[in-house]
Parts: C-alpha cells; structure tokens; sequence
C-alpha cells in the first residue's frame, strides 16, 4: 500500500513492496539472458580498438623471465610489486593495453571514479607513499596510480604492452612455461601469474539493425576524445556542442558519464531499461593533517575494517564511513534495538529481518531523493529503482539526478523492455524513432567469474584450463590448479569473494603467490603445484554453499544474477566465495603464508631441466 501522497514511499516490509519488486523484476525477465549480448567480434571487433595508444611494431620477443605476469591492471601490478618486496625482480608484464592500469587504462569515460572509497581501493598507499586526492578519486587518478606502482616497482621496464597472449603451454621436460601473443613472441617462463579481471571484454547489446548504424558509435571502454573533444579529466567535449548524442545504458558506467555529456551535447537522449540506485556521495578533500597522522599499518587496518562491516561482521568504529559502511550499521542497529526492546536472542533469522528492513528504508530514501532532485514528475517516476540495493551495482553520485533537469536532456524510458531497434540514422525506443548523431553503447561487460581470459592454457599431460574447468572452476584459494604447476590464478572466486573491493581480493592473493614463488625459488624447487587431494578438498567445500557471487532470482535481472536465471552447478562453482566469509578467507590465507608450510603444495626440486653433457672425469 502506497501512501496516497507519495506513491514512491512503500512501508517498510509491506505486501505491496514485494508486490511491486517482483512485477518490476517479471516485465524484465528474458528468455534470452546473457545471450541477449554481441560479443565485439567479427563485424564488432573495432569496438575493442584501442583508442588510447598507437600499435608500435616491434620485433618478436623470444627469451625466459622467472615471472611472466599476464594482465597489468592491479591484479598484475600487485602481484609484481609482492614479488619485488620478496626480492624477484625478473617479472615480465603482458598486457594487451598500450600501459599499465586495466580497468582504469581503458575506463577513461568522462566522469569515470571510483565508488569504493580510495583508502581502500587503491592498493599500496603506504608502500608507494601517495595519499589520494579525494575520498573517491577519478579515473585518471586511479590510472595515475597504477603507473606509480609500476613505476615503484620497476614494472614498466621488461614490460611488453599493446600485446595479446594467444597461448600458454606447459612445456613439461623443461618444466617451463612458454607463452605466445599476437605479436609472434615466445616467452619462456618458470612461473606464470594470470590477473586477467573479470570485466575486460565490452559487451553490446543485440539490438536489431545495431550494425547499421551510420553515425558515429563507440563503447564506453573506449571512449572517442577524438570525436567528442575534451579528455578523461573533465575538459569540455567542445565537439559535441551541436550534436544530438544517444547514451544506451544507465548502469554504473552511464550514471557518471551523463552528467558529462548532458553538460556538453546539444541534446541528450538516454535510452533507460532499468533505473540506477543513486544513493549520496558526498565526496570530499583528503585532509592532509588526518593523512599524516596515520599509523603505520594503517592501510591494513582499514581494509580489514571495511571487509568487516561490509560482510556482516562487527567493529567498534567505522574508518570508511559510506555508503556502503551505511547499510551495514542499518543492520546492526536494528539488531540490537530489537534485541534490548524485545529481549529477542541475536539469529541468522534475526539478522535477515533486519537486512531486509533496513533495505527497504534505504530504498524509500534513495527513491524519495529522486523526488526531491527530479523536478519533472514523469522522469522522476522512471528514475525509481524498485528492486533491493544489492540487486544490482549500487551507484553512488551527486549530480547524476540533477543532469535531468538539463532542458537538451531527455530520459527515454523504455518501462523495461530496453531498445526496441536501431537504424542507419538512429535508435527505437518506447515507439518512437530518435535521430542520432552518435551513440554510445554503456551496456557493461561480458563478466566472466572463473577466468576472462581469450586465450587457452595448458598444463600438464596437454589438459586444457578449459577442460579442466568444464565442470566449473577447481582450485585451492583460488590461486593454485592442480595439474597447471607453476601458475597463479590472481583473482576473486573461490577466495573471498569481496566485490566491494575488488583489489582488497587481488592484494591478498598477490602476497600469497609472492610467498610461494620466493619460498619455491629458495628452496630451488622447478615445480610448485597444488595436489589433486587439496584441490578437491577446498572446492568441496563449496557444496551447498551460498557464500559468493550467485546472485539472487528474487532480483531484477542483470549480470549480478546471471540475467536472472538459475546459475548452472558450474556457474556456481565459478562464482563461489570461501563459505565463511571474505574476513575468514583472508585470515586463513594470511596464515597459510605466513607459517611457510604452504599446506597442500608440493615443491618438487628434482632437476627437470636435462642437465649438460655428463662428465666423464
Ligand atoms: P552494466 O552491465 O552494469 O550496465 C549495462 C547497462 O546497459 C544496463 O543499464 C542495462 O540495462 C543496459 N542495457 C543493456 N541492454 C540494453 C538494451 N537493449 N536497451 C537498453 N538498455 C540496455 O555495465 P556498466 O559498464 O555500467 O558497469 C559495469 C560494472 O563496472 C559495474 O557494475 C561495476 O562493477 C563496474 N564499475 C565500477 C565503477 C567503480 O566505481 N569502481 C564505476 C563504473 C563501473 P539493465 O539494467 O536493464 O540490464
């Protein structure tokens, strides 16, 4: 029941709340889930041109490193700055971008930033000696940082960039692996260290007719300063001036670039499936002062505090403070009221009402904030997220609203059924036809859970990581695969699973690996590899499990939860987290590293490699 007054205000927990969730949800369920996406291949395949660095020909490299590291986002980068700290400084970096920075390399979209506090996000504050600029810095900050890092560390020197890896293999005699790439290289490796990200590989909508269109399009992930004018720290897009610009998407991406492109299009037209949560930002200064004061340690400290309180854990104090700090106080507040008032015994079931409560009045303000920013009433209502905050990325940000009262912006709501079709002069939507003189595609990435990578890897006896994973991903920690010694998984699943913070995962898991190559090269071991009985005992683990990155059918469908449909044993597997928790897992894998007996690895030091002729003296 809504109240008569406001119809965005449903009471907390009401019938008519669910009610209207899971009507929101229905009119958006697809037959085709995931498939509904074009990968950018074939006729597509300039969609994942890179903008941003010119191809230099270069001959082919053929030569050995101890370390190759492929990907050099933060997975690649800490792992290469662990490995230095622990005294290995023969890493080389492959990275098909023309620079260090992954994500943040090719995210240079007007607005781009982080939603996750930069005390936190950005990885090695203390070992680089940076104090971030603000509490949620910009893309080109967080890209500025990762060459501070490689800097740092010396990554860049041995580096070998704007280069596709097209193969691994495990060459079993020499015990070493040899990598190829798209530039005819043979790189010769004693271990390997794949960070390749989850969300690398833009995807497009499969719009009828998107192939046809004739005016100017690109992907968020590679945005065309040289069309619009402008660059990735603000600079008006003096180009755009007199054009008429489309904008297919509102996920987090759209949510900071429109506020850009309604500041500097002639008109805008944003073409909306789903709304956004648009919860408060509130960014600010780094104060000096507060920075130097910190202890040493302090990163540590508060990245173990925000995994603590994001993951339904307790603390005394909340050093982040944000958004996403917020709703777990809802929840423990709410807990312990109902606890003193009504000497209720502190359960999971408890908890649960708790969450769902303290959702639904996060969701009531989120709403009503849009109604208090929105002047016109029509695009406000469309601007409602009626689905549960987690249901899909929650964004954070304090002039996306506001851009809608822009008079050259114009919301175009599709009441969830997305574009209807595209032609050679622009786009259909909600029936009507909409002349473009450039679209761009903000509709995410092809979110690959176990591995993104585009090439194959194959181990021991030619078994393939593909097949290996058939079934769905196996591992223990999520780092180390039985029959592939001498590779290291940097990544998320099968850890601890914290997409709050993607880089707290990959720092953990780059300290780990550090540990293992240093010990296996101290101890002038050729091999290091998991057994098949550790492996099997750590995913057996995730039986049953709901720990992780499975989503939930109750929700509005997006790649959080697999389009909405019901993830396969495999999906699972792919998308699981340590069963008690991202805190848990780190905790476990600091101790597994620190007491030096690697439990579940072996480290093989018989010679592998065929010694000389014999002597025989
Ligand atoms: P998303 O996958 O989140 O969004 C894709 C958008 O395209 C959705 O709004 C989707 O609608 C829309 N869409 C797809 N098909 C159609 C169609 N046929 N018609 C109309 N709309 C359509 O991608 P993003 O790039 O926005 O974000 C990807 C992820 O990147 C985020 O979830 C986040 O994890 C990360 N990110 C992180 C940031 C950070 O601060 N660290 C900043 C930005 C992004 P629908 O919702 O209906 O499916």
């Amino acid at each position: 029941m809504s109240t008569a007054s406001n119809p965005t205000i449903e009471p907390i927990g009401s019938d008519a709340l669910r009610a209207r969730y899971r009507a929101e949800r229905d009119k958006r369920l697809r037959t085709d889930g995931s498939n509904q996406y074009l990968e950018p291949t074939g006729p597509f395949a300039h969609f994942r041109d890179d903008p941003y660095s010119e191809r230099v020909e270069r001959d082919p490299v053929t030569d050995e490193v101890t370390v190759a590291v492929i990907g050099a986002g933060f997975a690649g980068l800490t792992t290469g700055a662990r490995l230095a700290e622990a005294g290995v400084t023969d890493v080389r970096l492959i990275e098909g971008g023309g620079d260090v920075g992954g994500a943040w390399y090719w995210n240079r979209y007007p607005g781009a930033m982080c939603d996750t506090a930069s005390m936190v996000y950005l990885p090695l504050l203390e070992e680089t000696g940076h104090m971030p600029s603000q509490k949620y810095t910009m893309g080109h900050e967080n890209f500025a940082h990762a060459q501070r890092i490689a800097r740092h560390f010396n990554l860049h020197e041995n580096g070998l960039f704007s280069t596709e890896v097209t193969s691994i293999d495990w060459d079993e005699d020499a015990a070493r692996w040899v990598i190829r790439t798209d530039r005819g290289d043979e790189v010769r490796a004693q271990f390997v260290a794949m960070g390749t990200g989850p969300m690398h590989r833009p995807k497009l909508p499969g719009i009828p007719g998107i192939e046809s269109f004739a005016g100017h399009c690109f992907h968020t992930s590679r945005w065309d300063y040289g069309y619009t004018g402008g660059g990735p720290t603000g600079e008006a897009m003096d180009h755009l001036f007199d054009k008429r610009v489309g904008i297919i998407g509102t996920g987090a991406t759209a949510v900071q670039a429109i506020p850009h492109l309604a500041r500097d299009a002639g008109e805008l037209f944003v073409f909306q499936r789903t709304p956004s949560s648009i919860d408060i930002r509130n960014n600010r200064p780094t104060d000096p002062d507060e920075f130097a004061a910190l202890e040493p340690g302090w990163q540590r400290c508060w990245l173990e505090n925000f995994a603590t309180l994001q993951t339904g854990g307790f603390t005394d104090e909340d050093l982040v403070m944000d958004g996403w700090t917020d709703i777990a106080k809802r929840i423990r507040d709410r807990v312990i009221v109902e606890m003193t008032t009504t000497g209720e015994a502190f359960t999971p079931e408890l908890v649960a009402r708790a969450y769902e409560d303290s959702d639904d009045e996060k969701m009531n303000e989120i709403r009503a904030r849009v109604d208090e920013i929105v002047t016109d009433e029509t695009t406000a209502e469309a601007l409602k997220p009626w689905y549960r905050q987690l249901c899909k990325r929650p964004c954070f940000h304090d002039e996306y609203l506001d851009a809608y009262n822009r008079p050259n912006t114009h919301l175009i709501d599709t009441d969830g059924k997305g574009v209807e079709a595209i032609d050679a002069t622009g786009v259909w939507a909600a029936g009507n036809h909409y002349p473009l003189d450039c679209l761009v595609f903000a509709s995410g990435f092809d979110v690959h859970l176990a591995h993104s990578a585009t090439y194959e890897t194959t181990g021991r006896g030619g078994r393939t990581l593909s097949e290996h994973w058939a079934d769905g991903m196996r591992s223990l920690h999520g780092n180390h695969v039985a029959g592939f010694p001498n590779l290291f998984i940097v990544g998320l699943n099968q850890g601890a699973n914290l997409i709050s913070n993607v880089t707290h995962n990959l720092t953990e898991a780059a300290t780990a690996i550090a540990a293992v190559v240093a010990h296996a090269l101290a101890v002038g071991a050729t091999e290091v590899e998991v057994t098949a009985e550790a492996e099997e005992a750590w995913v057996a683990q995730f039986e049953g499990s709901t720990r992780g990155f499975l989503g939930n059918l109750d929700c509005t469908p997006g790649y959080y939860n697999n389009e909405g449909a019901d993830p396969t044993p495999a999906q699972r597997l792919n998308a699981c987290g340590y069963p008690d928790g991202p805190v848990a897992y780190f905790q476990l894998l600091d101790a597994w590293r620190t007491s030096g007996d690697f439990d579940g690895l072996t480290f093989n030091v018989q010679p592998k490699v065929a010694p000389g002729p014999k002597s025989t003296g």
